[in-house]
């Protein structure tokens, strides 16, 4: 096995430290006195090391690793745009950064008009009537709304015990389907890679509690026929769920509440601009119409003015004599309907901060721009590719594009060769065999942080590549050359996972 970079404890050696103190001018106390009743574990191997220990550590990870401040990152769906660094300047405010989850909410005031203030923004872009900032990724977010929806059925007393999902959805619809209790139901889309509505007349019935659609789909279409899709679903009494996670392709253009959608996810790290891939912090809000209100997670961010009598009013709460006309926010438990929790405390504060920079920062104009240019670096980039490349779904596409490998079969190269060579011109690959009604897949979703330079390179690189498939076969198979692993067995991690520490030194 090669070690390409040992584990922090391999470079440890017993009295290395990376900070300094001055000596102690009082008199040591044993560690008990220090902190009554905390529990300071001595045997806790921790690895000891300097400073430039650390730094060249995680440095040297950090150029093994491919990233999107290294270089173009079209991976399709998972929308990797540059995350500006003011983001991270602000969610690290000490004010923001030191709050504990515990603090009574008198004291977190800011934090709370924080969160109350983003799901506003959130109301507004998705044309929806609440909001709740709690589930942690989109999956998640998922979940959330499937469960308010099977709970509002269970309330009318309708049993409902399925949802349909087309096949053009993200994997994630299904399993959250299956995870809440449903049946799953899979719908094809047509030969345009959309949603027929005869088609979806036909199939659904009073057995359905829910159409659950990706919009645009996982082709990077927009659904057309949205408006006549939503009165077909709304007649039957069957509620329209949206995955939210491809929301880059039309914000301020299209709000999902007016056109028919009653549950929708936001996936802040993608569109709103958190680092992450990589199993990094994310967040999953979900959106609902007014009907789905009475079944959002608790707590809930709540404003109310001096003077006004709040309903839920909780202990903690301030007293209003002493406080003068503000706005108060408070968080409200006593929701009798709520689906109850779904994470921990309030939702991971940190990627809202993020988001809230975010969307004040380009403000409603900017939010329309990034749209705008995510859906014309895609179309840019498939109108460069479609010659080369196969395009099985020819619309016009939003934020994304997904071209087929197909055509280069006949050489014996398939699409998983194209996407290893782009890592040796240092171009992180496409989503690849996904969407599963495109056979070779490449899904391809610029993002419109790139410049056009950037798109230029990138669609000189695939013609590269398409000519070496064609003269130059065992090049491809034999990708990558120039990364610091080669071709790695795609299902090993997964399967026989192996996550224990180990000396790696003792083991070569
Ligand atoms: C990324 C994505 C999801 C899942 O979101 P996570 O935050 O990864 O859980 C769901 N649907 C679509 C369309 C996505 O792109």
């Amino acid at each position: 096995m090669t070690v390409l970079e040992r584990l922090l404890f391999d470079y440890s050696r017993e009295g290395r430290t990376a900070y300094s103190l001055p000596g102690l001018d009082v008199p040591e106390l044993p560690v008990e006195n220090l902190l009554p009743g905390a529990r300071l574990r001595s045997d806790n191997t921790l690895p000891e090391l300097s400073e430039i220990d650390i730094v060249r550590h995680y440095h040297r990870l950090s150029i093994l690793n491919h990233h999107v401040d290294k270089g173009f990152y079209p991976l399709g769906s998972c929308t990797m745009k540059y995350n500006p660094k003011v983001n991270e300047d602000l969610c690290r405010l000490p004010g923001l950064l030191a709050l504990h989850p515990l603090q009574p909410a008198e004291t977190i005031q800011g934090a709370l008009r924080l969160m109350y203030e983003l799901a506003e923004y959130l109301k507004e872009i998705s044309g929806l009537d609440a909001v709740s900032l709690q589930p942690a990724a989109g999956a998640h977010g998922e979940l959330t709304g499937v469960m308010m929806i099977r709970k509002y059925f269970e309330k009318k007393g309708e049993n409902r015990t399925r949802v349909l999902v087309p096949d053009s959805a993200h994997g994630t619809n299904p399993a959250t389907v299956t995870l809440s209790g449903f049946q799953p139901v899979p719908l094809a889309s047509n030969e345009k890679g959309q949603i027929d509505p005869a088609a979806l007349e036909k199939a659904l019935d009073d057995s359905f509690a829910c159409f659950m659609i990706t919009n645009p789909n996982t082709l990077g279409i927009f659904e057309k026929d949205i408006r006549a899709i939503s009165e077909i679903a709304h007649r039957k009494g069957v509620l329209l769920y949206m995955d939210g996670a491809n929301l880059n392709a039309y914000m301020g253009y299209v709000r999902p509440g007016d056109i028919g959608f009653d549950c929708i996810h936001f996936n802040l790290h993608k569109t709103f601009s958190t680092p992450h891939g990589g199993g990094g912090p994310g967040s999953g809000p979900v959106g609902v119409k007014k009907l789905l209100e009475p079944f959002l997670p608790v707590p809930i961010v709540t404003k109310w003015s001096s003077g006004q009598v709040a309903e839920c009013r909780p202990p903690d709460s301030l007293d209003h004599s002493t406080t003068g006309p503000l706005d108060h926010y408070s968080l409200d438990y006593n929701r009798p309907d709520s689906i109850g929790k779904v994470l921990a405390f309030f939702g991971n504060f940190s990627v809202m901060v993020r988001a809230y920079v975010y969307i004040r920062m380009l403000g409603a104009q900017g939010l329309k721009d990034v749209s705008e240019c995510a859906v014309l670096n895609a179309n840019y980039a498939k109108a460069a590719l479609a010659g080369t490349y196969g395009l099985k779904y020819t619309d016009h596409c939003m934020h994304e594009v997904v071209l087929d490998g197909t055509p280069f079969k006949e050489y014996g190269v398939r699409t998983l060769d194209i996407a290893k060579r782009l890592l040796d011109n240092g171009v992180h690959a496409p989503t690849v065999y996904f969407p599963l009604i495109v056979p070779e897949a490449l899904m391809i979703e610029p993002t419109e942080t790139e410049s056009r330079e950037a798109l230029d390179d990138f669609i000189a690189i695939m013609k590269r590549i398409a000519q070496e498939a064609k003269e130059n076969p065992q090049l491809l198979h034999d990708a990558p050359l120039r990364t610091p692993v080669r071709r790695l067995d795609e299902a090993k991690a997964s399967r026989e996972l192996d996550v224990a520490y180990r000396n790696t030194k003792t083991q070569e």
